[in-house]
């Protein structure tokens, strides 16, 4: 069986420019993907504007234009895509991996559709596959949702928007607009902080004009077909609702990572295991790049912060061969 230089678990923007560093080196690889190229952004709610401008985005110096200086998921789309259509990137679509094992010192990579051996992976699967549950009774059935995707489907419908951060206010205000009846419950006392500046404003002033009803230090207790019971420092409350949005957020899957024999902090941080100055982890030649390095802090790693993992990690490759072949 062939033997690859680099596996490359992943095919989001970072997946992508490990990639792009792999090519650059001469040396071979594959990239795995489960979905569609970047499969994450894909599957973001279809309006969704970055909070980063396009400049920022960027990898490996291509230039990404975008009409307003924050980009739309489709410009994002655009983007991407053309960085591995026109570098002709060595990348296998819908291809899931569901396990990475080391032997005889290198990875045996097995996927839902083949079996790889490489000398190195790199593992760029992101955060976005698991939503937090709040686990609650109704949180199953068929009108909860952990994604958005667009707010046609709510016009005139009464909906519960529960988070506080990016997503859950983004989806808020685009699903009153439309025409349905919002409620927004926060775990917290305020809107969060790190919602876009440009936002944040905007859904003050929707709640305070009671044109989106917002619920403070409130937690799901319960959803059943026709309600949603919430408890709040006023008391326990019965609202009557036809859909739910739990856009609580999203984490890495820690039991791939742990099969793989990744160390993960014991703390509720789960933070993997790696060398800052490399992205090795505890186990020689694999690699973390991306936001999964973040743990359950899936705010610390974003594109702009990450896209250098993918230079630092084919330094650290190159590193190594040379030595090898000055031996
Ligand atoms: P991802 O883009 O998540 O890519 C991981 C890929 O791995 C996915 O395509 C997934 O399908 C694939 N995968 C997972 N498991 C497997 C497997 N077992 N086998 C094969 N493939 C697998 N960041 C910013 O920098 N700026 C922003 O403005 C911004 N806005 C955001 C808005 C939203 C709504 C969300 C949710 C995130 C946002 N982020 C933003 C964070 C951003 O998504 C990430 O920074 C970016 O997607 C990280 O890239 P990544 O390649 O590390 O992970």
């Amino acid at each position: 069986m062939k033997i690859w230089d680099i596996v490359i678990v992943g095919g989001g923007p970072i997946g992508i420019a490990c990639g792009l560093e792999a090519k650059k080196l001469g040396l071979s690889y594959i990239i795995l993907e489960k979905g569609c190229i970047v499969n994450s952004l894909y599957n973001y709610p279809q309006n969704m504007q970055f909070f980063s401008s396009s400049e920022k985005l960027e990898i490996d110096g291509i230039p990404f234009i975008s009409i307003e200086a924050k980009p739309k998921r489709n410009e994002a789309l655009e983007y991407y895509r053309r960085i591995v259509t026109s570098n002709d990137l060595n990348i296998s679509l819908f291809e899931k991996v569901n396990s990475v094992t080391k032997t005889d010192g290198n990875f045996q990579i097995t996927s839902d559709k083949n079996k790889y051996l490489a000398k190195n992976v790199i593992v760029a699967t992101g955060f976005y596959d698991l939503p937090n549950k709040m686990n609650v009774p109704g949180e199953d059935l068929k009108k909860v949702s952990h994604y958005y995707k667009d707010p046609h489907f709510y016009s005139s419908q009464k909906l519960a928007v529960i988070g506080a951060s990016n997503s859950a206010i983004d989806a808020a205000l685009e699903c009153y607009r439309k025409g349905a009846e919002v409620s927004l419950i926060i775990r917290g006392p305020e809107v969060g902080k790190r919602v876009k500046y440009w936002v944040r404003p905007d859904i003050i002033n929707r709640i305070e004009e009671g044109s989106i009803k917002a619920y403070y230090n409130s937690t799901v207790k319960e959803i059943t077909e026709n309600h949603i019971t919430i408890k709040s420092p006023q008391g326990t409350t019965s609202l009557e609702n036809d859909y739910v949005l739990a856009l609580t957020g999203y984490m890495p899957n820690f039991g791939f990572l742990e099969k793989m024999g990744i160390h993960l902090s014991q703390d509720e941080k789960k933070l993997p295991q790696y060398n800052p100055e490399t992205m090795e982890t505890n186990i020689e030649n694999l690699y973390l790049a991306g936001v999964i390095c973040g743990g359950m802090e899936t705010h610390k790693w974003f594109i702009e912060n990450s896209r250098i993992h993918a230079s630092m990690i084919m330094d650290n490759i190159k590193k190594k061969l040379s030595s090898k072949l000055s031996f």
